[in-house]
């Protein structure tokens, strides 16, 4: 006699018990561990170049500002001037990684804001000139040339150099010390090449200076096993 075995429900059981466990899994990958491992190596990218912390606004700043979008359909932007975030952050921008104040939060909307709210104005020359060139480097070093400021934006695996130097003004000497408005000038460095426009004064100290600075950088990310990918900053 044949006893009648009914194994479908078991087997149904086990089934969804595997894709409730798989379905978990995936979850957690996919929201929790690839963020987190981004977030690593983005703040890694970031935490191997030296930058510019800005200094705060007054606390009052300390709420957020609506800021249409400027594609129709897109809802608007928050952002908080105080802080420096933006609610675009929370996308796939790497800006949100950046430190506390550091100037490489300035995302386009908060860069229009501080614009629009004649905030931009409290920082001082050198700043507004990166800020309003979209702050695209992911390293900033400030150096000293013939006693004023002139700031390098780099990545240490780029070979186009931005540096932010003042132009000689009318009533300057040849010999400087330059005193006219900051400009950008883009450097070439295998070539060592000036391109987009003239060199800057001071070019025969600032070029050794940048070599100097960059190479140090590379070493630093070469003997990490390559170091993080070059990504751009954007928005
Ligand atoms: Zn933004």
């Amino acid at each position: 006699m044949w006893e009648e075995v009914n194994l479908s429900p078991s087997t149904g059981n086990l089934l969804m018990d595997w894709v409730f466990v798989l379905t978990g899994l995936w979850a957690v990958i996919r929201f929790i561990l690839v963020p987190l491992w981004k977030s690593w190596k983005a703040k890694l990218s970031l935490s191997y170049c030296p930058s510019i912390i800005l200094p705060r606004f007054e606390k009052s700043f300390d709420h957020i500002r609506r800021i249409p979008s400027r594609r129709k359909n897109q809802k608007e932007h928050k952002v908080n001037l105080y802080r420096l975030t933006c609610s675009c952050h929370h996308g796939n921008s790497r800006r949100k990684y950046a430190p506390s104040q550091d100037i490489r939060r300035l995302c386009r909307h908060l860069r229009k804001e501080l614009e629009r709210s004649n905030l931009l104005l409290q920082y001082d020359e050198l700043i507004q000139i990166i800020i309003d060139h979209r702050v695209k480097d992911t390293c900033y070093k400030i150096v000293q040339i013939q006693g004023d400021d002139v700031a390098i934006g780099f990545h240490p695996r780029s070979d186009f150099v931005r540096i932010y130097a003042r132009r000689m003004a009318k009533q300057d000497p040849p010999e400087g010390p330059p005193t006219g408005h900051y400009d950008k000038f883009t450097f070439l460095l295998s070539q060592e090449i000036w391109i987009y426009g003239d060199p800057p004064p001071n070019a025969e100290i600032i070029i050794p200076t940048v070599n100097v600075v960059v190479s140090e950088h590379r070493n630093r990310y070469k003997k990490d096993s390559g170091g993080p990918e070059a990504v751009p900053i954007r928005t």
